[in-house]
């Protein structure tokens, strides 16, 4: 009975947590995507309710203090990112399982608030080097915002050890299949 189970995929940003959903939500039918709320502009062909659904800074505000929000943060300066309790709601009434794409701070916060009822996934770059290469290879970061991610990853890293499990996300396939084979354990399928 999956009723009520929750999967958090949390990493630095460039570590392959975009990549690995993507396989994920396709190898496991059952799974639906939370869609957070921010406060940033969409970018390209992103579009409102599909990534996120889009609010200005103000709304945003407004939300959380309408209580909208299960967490959010302030992921970077100035830009806000926030779980939605409808979105939790209108999933579980669908009887699916919800899996959430938050940060790492996001993540131990659902952890902590949905205990073992949430599988809870930090994915690990296989080191500092890497990631930056990736950050580079992907081409959507100016070097200054890489060195900020970067940073920022090696903070975030120290919180892995607060996650139910730990992948390095070094060969794609191998990360992915670790990640499957946890969550069929965790569904019990
Ligand atoms: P995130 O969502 O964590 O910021 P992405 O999924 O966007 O990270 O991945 C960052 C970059 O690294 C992308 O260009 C992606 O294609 C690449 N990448 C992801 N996983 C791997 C891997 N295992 N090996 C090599 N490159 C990878
Ligand atoms: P991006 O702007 O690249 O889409 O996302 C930036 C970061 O915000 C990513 O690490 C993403 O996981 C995180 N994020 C997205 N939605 C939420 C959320 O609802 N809560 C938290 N805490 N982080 C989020």
């Amino acid at each position: 009975m999956n009723q009520g189970k929750l999967i958090i995929l949390s990493a630095p940003s460039g570590a392959g947590k975009t990549t690995v959903m993507r396989r994920i939500v396709e190898t496991f039918p059952q799974l639906e995507f939370s869609v957070s709320a921010t406060s940033r502009p969409p970018r390209g062909t992103e579009q409102n309710g599909v990534e996120y659904y889009f609010v200005t800074e103000r709304q945003f505000l407004d939300d959380v203090a309408a209580g909208k929000f299960i967490e959010w943060e302030e992921v970077y300066g100035g830009t806000h990112y926030g779980t939605l309790r409808s979105e939790v709601e209108r999933i579980w009434v669908s009887g699916r399982v919800i899996i959430f794409d938050v940060d790492v701070k996001g993540g131990v916060k659902l952890k902590s608030i949905f205990g073992r009822s949430a599988l809870s996934i930090f994915i690990m770059p296989p080191s500092v080097a890497t990631l930056r290469e990736r950050l580079t290879g992907r081409g959507t970061d100016s070097p200054e915002a890489i060195e900020r991610r970067v940073a920022k990853a090696e903070q975030e890293m120290r919180y892995a050890p607060q996650f139910d499990l730990t992948v390095v996300n070094d060969d794609l396939d191998v990360a992915v299949a670790c990640i499957e084979e946890a969550i069929r354990r965790f569904l019990e399928i």
